[in-house]
């Protein structure tokens, strides 16, 4: 039956929903459309049971009391009351008003969401309901029950969870037929895994709990298989047929710059990934890697001999930054060492002068200008080198795949990339996201760094903060005060960082305060910041201009004020800004006292631990893996259907490893049953680009 519309209970109306709101029109398309959860029906609480603590949980009663607030504001919502014998709660709607409006207040409701505490009482935002005619028994609530989503516009025609699971359940009765199996008989096999026909069946109509496990279990592993059979197959190929240059010698300026100009032992870790760098330059191949390293993890330094290895092996290399000052910061850095080692290096930005442009021109033509450094500045298709053999990116998340990819045109093959970021990325999500990389981590501080200590206050608490913050001005260091962009009132946030900056002022008369924000001009920008880099200003007020690379040892106190308006990465980026010299250094998050229990759990995150890696695992259990930072432009789109990469880390190891033993003994997918995964990828995969082709 090729046609949805003839299945019982859908019709043409229906059928053309399922095509335009979930891209269904086929049988196999709606019978892989997976519920997102399952409801244990088996129990109804009762409201006055209900704490905090509870995960999602049934309730039975009627609706009260609509009332619409906040109309014209972000805040707009509707709010209503849910009652059954025992008690009353709140349920609160953001999204879908229109679907609230069709409500009943007359009718029996089953709910099922999870109680939430918000300003000192328990709610529940988003219930999902059925309404429950009379005379309707409660059977029907039996077992495990499917839960679909369905859109807003599906629920307006009556398409509830509730009638896409009858919807299906019919399909299933129609669709005898045995689904076909879309994995090697060998890997269900070995690894015990349920035949697509049961899953399929197993999935819309648990039988019992483990058998739903394994059925899910199935279609995990199978989703998170082919993913990685396509990361690993592009790694590979681009690790046999990419050609890169060789440098094969550690030469004179490497040495020079390890033995007479490096003022302290390198780390462990800078020290393995710097063997890993060497190891793929010397290879051959072209050099793809991406260096994920905390903020003050010693990246630079990683950097900067990295461009010694190509000036050693006659190439030129450049190092680019996302903004200018960074740029600016690097250069100032870099080139006195540079210089001592008898390695030319200049700085192109968007404000160089003319003249000084044509100079760079002319030495990276000529090639007696060997490192250079800037920002997007360097993509420009003007800018021409003689010979370059390395490109360094610093801050990752910031340039776009298309940016990057421009720099491969640069010479005749491609010259070696190392993509540098702050942003640690959950190990499970770098499988996935730059699964076709190859990634090394800078797992280990310099010595002698104290962890920053973090300290939660409420924005009523400001004496203590005022005094906190004079004392460590008195030690003759330098604070950072750091306010929100509000991002849908523009304004407001301005006049938020002009006001913090008269009441600094006036709270600290006796310190020379400066101000930073995105709305200055270049040229004011630039001098407030470098009038705190100098140390002549002590105290800096910002938005989150700052938050990348800045570096002033000397500034030990970092103020974030409305601290619950940040994400967990960019809390821990800003946090990064001290911590840098070998002082006590100390991060206060200000926050409103009323805190959701979300943005609780975020400051608590933070005031507990430093650990880059342990705040991302944190963030991306918190959010979901599709909003991390940094998974956005990796070109590779998280639209996972039943594996969650934050829940399923042991799942998708599994599924690597084995993507990994398939593609070694069979590269091109050819022998025996494997022909069933080759044709699978085909479909799955016909509409990407190769991204192992950009780095
Ligand atoms: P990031 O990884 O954030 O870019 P930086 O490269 O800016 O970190 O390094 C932070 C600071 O640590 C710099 O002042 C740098 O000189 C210093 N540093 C780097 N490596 C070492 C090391 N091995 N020992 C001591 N200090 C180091
Ligand atoms: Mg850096």
């Amino acid at each position: 039956m090729a046609d949805l519309q003839y299945i019982p209970g859908v019709g043409p109306r229906r059928a053309t929903l399922l095509r335009q709101e979930l891209h269904i029109s086929t049988m196999e398309e709606l019978l892989t459309y997976f519920p997102y959860r399952y409801v244990d029906r088996s129990h109804i609480f009762r409201i006055d049971e209900i704490d905090g603590a509870m995960p999602y949980i049934l309730l039975q009663g009627r609706f009260s009391n609509f009332q619409e607030v906040g109309k014209g504001t972000r805040g707009h919502r509707i709010t209503a009351w849910f009652s059954d014998e025992t008690g009353t709660i709140e349920c609160v709607w953001f999204k879908g008003l229109k679907y609230v409006a069709n409500i009943s207040t007359e009718k029996q409701y089953i709910i099922f969401g999870k109680p939430q505490p918000f300003n000192g009482r328990l709610n529940i935002t988003h219930p999902d309901l059925e309404s429950i005619k009379s005379g309707e028994e409660t059977e029907d609530y039996e077992g495990l029950m499917p839960m679909y989503n369905t859109t807003e516009a599906m629920k307006r025609a009556g398409m509830t969870t509730k009638a896409m699971a009858k919807i299906i359940a019919s399909a299933l009765e129609t669709h005898k037929a045995p689904f076909a199996e879309t994995l090697p008989a060998y890997l269900l096999e070995s690894l015990h895994l349920m035949d697509r026909n049961h899953a399929i069946r197993e999935m819309h109509r648990p039988t019992e709990p483990e058998r739903l496990r394994r059925a899910q279990y199935r279609f995990k592993f199978e989703e998170l298989l082919y993913l990685q059979l396509y990361l690993v197959r592009n790694f590979k190929f681009r690790q046999q047929s990419l050609q890169g240059f060789p440098f094969p010698t550690i030469g004179r300026f490497f040495n020079d710059y390890y033995h007479l100009c490096l003022k302290f032992e390198l780390t462990g870790a800078q020290k393995r990934v710097l063997r890993e760098i060497r190891a793929d330059v010397g290879s051959g191949r072209q050099m793809n890697r991406l260096l994920q390293g905390d903020v003050g993890s010693g990246k630079t330094l990683v950097a900067l001999l990295t461009m010694l290895m190509a000036v050693d092996n006659g190439f030129q290399a450049c190092l680019m930054a996302p903004t200018e000052i960074l740029a600016t910061q690097h250069y100032d850095n870099l080139h006195d060492d540079l210089k001592r080692v008898g390695v030319s290096c200049a700085l192109l930005t968007g404000s160089t002068r003319k003249k000084d442009r044509e100079l760079i021109a002319e030495g990276l033509e000529d090639g007696t200008l060997k490192v250079l450094i800037g920002t997007h500045a360097l993509i420009e298709p003007t800018v021409k080198f003689w010979n370059l053999g390395m490109v360094i990116i610093d801050e990752q998340h910031r340039f776009g795949v298309k940016q990057r990819s421009m720099l491969w045109a640069k010479n005749s093959r491609p010259p070696h990339v190392l993509v540098m970021t702050a942003t640690p990325i959950p190990r499970t999500l770098a499988m996935t996201v730059y699964g076709d990389l190859d990634v090394s981590v800078i797992d280990e501080l310099p010595p002698g760094r104290k962890p920053v200590e973090t300290i939660h206050r409420y924005d009523n608490q400001r004496e203590g903060l005022v005094r906190g913050m004079l004392s460590q001005l008195r030690e003759g260091r330098q604070v950072y005060i750091v306010y929100p962009l509000i991002e849908e009132n523009e304004k407001m946030a301005y006049r938020n960082v002009e006001q913090g900056f008269l009441d600094t002022q006036r709270a600290f008369p006796d310190y020379h305060v400066v101000m930073v924000h995105g709305k200055m001009k270049a040229k004011d920008k630039e001098q407030a910041m470098q009038r705190f880099v100098k140390g002549e200003a002590r105290i800096m007020v910002a938005t989150t201009v700052i938050e990348v690379g800045v570096n002033v040892p000397n500034a030990s106190v970092m103020v974030i004020e409305s601290a619950e308006r940040f994400g967990l990465s960019q809390l821990h980026q800003l946090r990064g800004r001290v911590g840098r010299g070998a002082d006590q250094s100390y991060c206060i998050l200000v926050t409103k006292p009323n805190l959701a229990e979300e943005t609780r759990k975020r400051i608590e995150i933070m005031c507990h631990t430093t650990d880059g890696f342990e705040i991302a695992e944190a963030d991306m259990q918190m959010r979901g893996p599709g909003d991390i930072d940094g998974t956005q432009q990796s070109g590779l789109v998280l639209d996972l259907k039943v594996a969650n990469i934050a829940r399923d880390g042991q799942i998708l190891q599994n599924s690597r490893d084995i993507a990994k033993q398939i593609i070694d003994k069979d590269p091109m997918l050819e022998a025996g049953d494997n022909g069933i995964l080759r044709r699978r990828m085909d479909i799955l995969f016909s509409h990407s680009v190769d991204w192992g082709r950009i780095s």
